[in-house]
Order: structure tokens, then sequence, then C-alpha cells
């Protein structure tokens, strides 16, 4: 076929989508109904003589602001720190995040001179593509955010080490290091340790490490995650790392426990002002996910049963993009081992196109640029790829769909 019958056929079969009157909504990474019927035993495990927890505090009443000794203990082997070096929270670690860099802001970090919002213009650094809400949270608060190309190792720590060696206005980054958001890698050990290890012109530098995905595996056989905490002390930099944390993706999105861990210095500097926040965090839903999990084997396997509802649905879109792309140069996608999302490049300057011809077909997605600071990718060539909520067949038709968009813009700006 030549070039001009190639594009009439896909557009004609871009018309037959939009006429099939679709609806289908990949916009964020949220767990399937099927996947939160994995934890309704949330719903029921407790009752009139469980709510007491193993010391006899009564979870009903007020209290207990770091969260239930049992539950520090078995978080502090989630997030793999001691129990003292965590923080049982509410049930959204975005919320932990938004706070920490408020208290940073307003009243410093243990190592500052004065609070970040009277040192001037602070900056921050920004592997992306990466999480839309992190960067959300320093555009809210007026810090600049610098872009980090991300390899398939992580940010690419030539540059972070070079711009926090020389620039002490540069106060962070932010990280994913597991699964990250959207493309699905794994910091290897070299970046680990040399996140850790850099020096920093800021005396009061900070990773902010969410391990959203710690346990979110789609293999039998997860690439170990260096230890963060580990690497930081051994560097002599033991208040250098906020490791952030939930069960929003292993329980109930919205209803599960976040987790702050950090050095005891910074802990009992964010327990100042967190003892002024709130009285406490609900320590009934501490206490039914314990009892849910039981222990981490309990939890692990929640896990693979996650994975067996994942996995189908991420092995369809790569295989839609497989059959429909893989012998064009027009797109190039991760395949990730686990996580919520997958990272499909476009050529660059079509990405917004695609999303906006898609929607027009009933498939939403990420806003093309979300994926990086301001909302602007410099190329306008990421989209960000969830998989989770839709079935299977649902994805199967929303790929196909993305993939003709893709024909059809590339070919199009190629007459
Ligand atoms: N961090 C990352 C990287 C995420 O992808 C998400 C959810 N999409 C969150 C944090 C939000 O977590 P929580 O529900 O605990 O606020």
């Amino acid at each position: 076929m030549s070039n001009k019958q190639l594009l009439d056929a896909a557009k004609a079969r871009y018309q037959a989508f939009c006429d099939e009157g679709l609806s289908l909504d990949m916009t964020r990474g949220k767990p399937a109904p099927a996947q939160l019927d994995l934890s309704n035993e949330l719903l029921t495990c407790l009752n009139t003589s469980g709510f007491k927890a193993a010391d006899g505090t009564d979870c009903r009443n007020y209290g207990v602001l770091d969260g239930l000794p049992e539950a520090r203990a078995f978080f502090a082997q989630y997030l793999e720190v001691a129990p003292n070096e965590v923080i049982v929270g509410g049930n959204a670690s975005l919320n932990l995040m938004y706070d920490a860099m408020t208290r940073a802001m307003l009243f410093g970090v243990p190592g500052a001179t004065s609070p970040w919002c009277r040192q001037g213009k602070i900056k921050w650094l920004c592997p992306a593509p990466g999480y839309d809400r992190h960067f959300n949270v320093c555009a809210d608060m007026g810090i600049e955010m610098i872009t980090i190309e991300m390899t398939d190792q992580g940010p690419d720590m030539d540059e972070v080490k070079r711009l926090v060696a020389a620039d002490a206005s540069i106060k962070g980054i932010w990280c994913v290091p597991r699964y990250s958001n959207p493309t699905g890698i794994t910091y290897s050990d070299d970046v680990v340790d040399a996140l850790a290890q850099m020096p920093t012109a800021a005396p009061d530098f900070r990773i902010f490490w969410d391990n959203a995905y710690n346990v979110h595996h789609l293999t039998d056989n997860p690439k170990p995650l260096r230890n963060i905490m580990d690497a930081c002390k051994a560097a002599g930099h033991a208040d250098r790392v906020y490791i952030f944390g939930s069960t929003s993706k292993i329980t109930f999105a919205g209803a599960g426990i976040a987790l702050l861990a950090a050095s005891s210095n910074n802990l009992a500097e964010a327990k100042r002002h967190i003892s002024m926040q709130t009285i406490g965090s609900d320590k009934l839903n501490q206490l039914r996910h314990l009892k849910f999990f039981g222990d981490m084997d309990g939890l692990r396997a929640v896990m693979r049963k996650h994975a067996t509802i994942l996995k189908p649905k991420f092995d369809m879109v790569l295989q839609v993009f497989r059959d429909e792309l893989a012998s064009t140069d027009l797109a190039s996608w991760s395949e990730p081992e686990g996580g919520y999302f997958i990272s499909l490049d476009t050529r660059p300057g079509l990405a917004g196109k695609v999303v906006a011809m898609a929607a027009t077909a009933g498939v939403k997605l990420t806003g093309a640029g979300a994926t990086y600071p301001h909302g602007k990718d410099p190329q306008n060539r990421n989209i960000r790829i969830s998989p989770s909520l839709p079935s299977v067949e649902e994805i199967r038709k929303a790929m196909a769909v993305v993939s003709t968009c893709i024909k059809i813009a590339s070919w199009e700006s190629e007459a």
C-alpha cells in the first residue's frame, strides 16, 4: 500500500471507532473493582470485641501520634527501616509528602540554617517523565522545578550530581525508585548509592523517596531495590532521605494507610509539628490492616492476587502495541515488571494530538504533558498509559484506538 492508502485506511478505522460511541477511562492508575474486592475483609474484620491494640490501647479513642507499636513494627518491615524510624499516618502518602514539603518551607529541616521559604528561590529536581502530583506540590509552593532525564537505571545521575554540587538553592529531588511512575523502571544500585553519597551544596538537601510501588510486582522474580536508608547512613547522610509509602494500591485506594520513614532526627522534628496538626491518625484502620495482612507473607499473598488481575492487562497493552506498532518507527514504550503504568513515546510533537484524537473516539488518556513539570513535555511525545481500571477487552479496544491515532498523527505530519 502507498502511504496515502495507509493513511486513508487508518482514518477509516478511526472513524469506525468514533462511530462505536466508546467510553473508556484510562486517565489515572485506579485499581479495578476486582482488586478492591481482594481487601473486602477489611470491612468486617473488626468487631465489638476486637478494637484494642496489643498493649490494651482502645483504638476507638484519641492518641498514639506516630502509630500503634505493632503497626510501626509491621510497616518498618515493609519499608525496610527500624520501627522507630516510621510514622504510620492517615490515608494518603501524597498528604504526607505535601506536609513534609510544607514543614520544610515554613520551619526548615534539621541541618537548615532557616526555613526554605526564607532562603530566596528554592529549586527541586524532577526526574521526568514522572508523577504529575509530585510536580503539582512544587508548583503549588512556587518551587522552581528542574527537569532531569530518566534513564532505564533511574534519573540521569551525572546531571543530578553536577547540579546539586554547584547550587545550594537545589533542596531536593523526587524519586519513585521502584516501578517508577510512569516508566516502570527500578533504580539501579549505582543510582541509589550515588543519591546517598553525592556531595550537595545545600546542607539541608532532601530526597523525597516515594516507594509507592514497593511490592507491586508483575513478575515472580522482582529485581531488588537497594535500601536507601542504609545507603544514606553508610554515606554519613542519615538525614538526607524521607521515605514515603502507602497501602493505597494494596488494600483500598484512598482508605489505606500512609507511611513516613526517616532518621530519628528528622522524625523528631516532623513529630513536633505533626503533634500540633493532629492528636493521632486512625488506629482502627491500622488495627484492621494488621488483622487483614497477618504478616508480611500475608501482604505478599495479596500482592500476588493483584498481579494475577493486572498482568493480563499490561500484557494486552503490550500485545496491541507490538502488533500495531512494532514494525513501524512511530512509537516506543516501556515494558514494566511492576507498578501501574506503561510509558508511551510518540514521535516528537505528536502526543497532544494523539491524546485529543483518542478522546474524540471515546478513550480518555492522561493529558499529554502531565508527566513533566508544569504539564509541559518539552518534546510533546510522552503519554502515560494506565491499564488497571478497564477490562482486558476494553484495553484491547482502547490501545487499538491509540495505535490508530498514532499512525494518523504521524503520517499526517509527514505529508
Ligand atoms: N505516589 C505515586 C508515585 C503514585 O503513583 C500515587 C498514586 N497514583 C501516589 C503516590 C498516591 O498515593 P496515596 O494514595 O498514598 O496518596
